[in-house]
């Protein structure tokens, strides 16, 4: 089957956890735009060069940049075989809008986790510059700060600055939760409680896909 998911959560909520193990279970590809930008800001490309301003600061890129990126990314045979699941896109009304343009959603998710709670993950997360493994102060590598699963160097990023932070929520609020409300006026919207095991939380979305699927 062809799982077409959006998952929507605030930074820090585990979208990108949750996305993993989606991706195992349905075995649709994991397509983040945050992995992706900050791929092409490692690779050094003029597109990366720019990325990177925009990402430091916690300020989106724009609408029209990203429906590019995402539209070249679903050219590729993987998503046509298997769709995707999406974190990371879309995060305004433009970017829905555009995506419901370019292909149907079967279904969108939101993983909803309270505002305090994330803040406190964003600023202990560390994660591995090579592989991109999270890990937080509070979990660390077994030596630290290198990598357990590729030896890299784990590293805070450089977007997980306190200004930088608090950009990226308040992006959230004003531009993301509206383009929720897109998938919820077309029936096409979970939430889900984003607190506790990662094992718990992805049992939990998966009954809840499963059962909306089923519909
Ligand atoms: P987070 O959700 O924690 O901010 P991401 O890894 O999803 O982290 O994205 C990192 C940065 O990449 C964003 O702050 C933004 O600058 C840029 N970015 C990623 N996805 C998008 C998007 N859909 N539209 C605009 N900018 C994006």
């Amino acid at each position: 089957m062809a799982l077409k998911l959006v998952l929507f959560g605030r930074q820090g909520a585990g979208k990108g956890t949750q996305s993993a193990l989606l991706a195992k279970h349905y075995g649709a590809p994991h397509v983040s735009t945050g992995d992706m930008l900050r791929e092409a800001v490692a690779e050094g490309t003029e597109f990366g060069r720019q990325a990177k301003q925009y990402m430091d600061s916690g300020a989106l890129l724009p609408d029209e940049v990203m429906l590019g990126v995402i539209t070249e990314r679903f050219a590729q045979p993987d998503v046509q075989a298997n769709g995707f699941l999406l974190d990371g896109f879309p995060r305004t009304v433009g970017q829905a809008e555009g995506l419901l343009g370019i292909t149907d959603v079967d279904l969108a998710v939101n993983l909803e986790v309270p505002r305090d709670v994330v803040l406190e993950r964003l600023s202990s997360r560390r994660v591995c510059a090579n592989c991109g493994t999270i890990y937080s102060l509070a979990e660390p590598p077994t030596h630290p700060w290198t990598c357990d699963v590729c030896g890299g160097e784990v590293v805070q990023r450089a977007d997980d600055t306190a200004e930088a932070i608090s950009a990226r929520l308040e992006a959230y609020e004003r531009d993301t939760v509206p383009a929720i409300a897109i998938f919820g006026q077309r029936g096409k919207l979970e939430t889900i409680d984003g607190l506790g095991r990662p094992e718990d939380v992805s049992a939990r979305l998966v009954a809840a896909i499963d059962a909306h699927l089923a519909r």
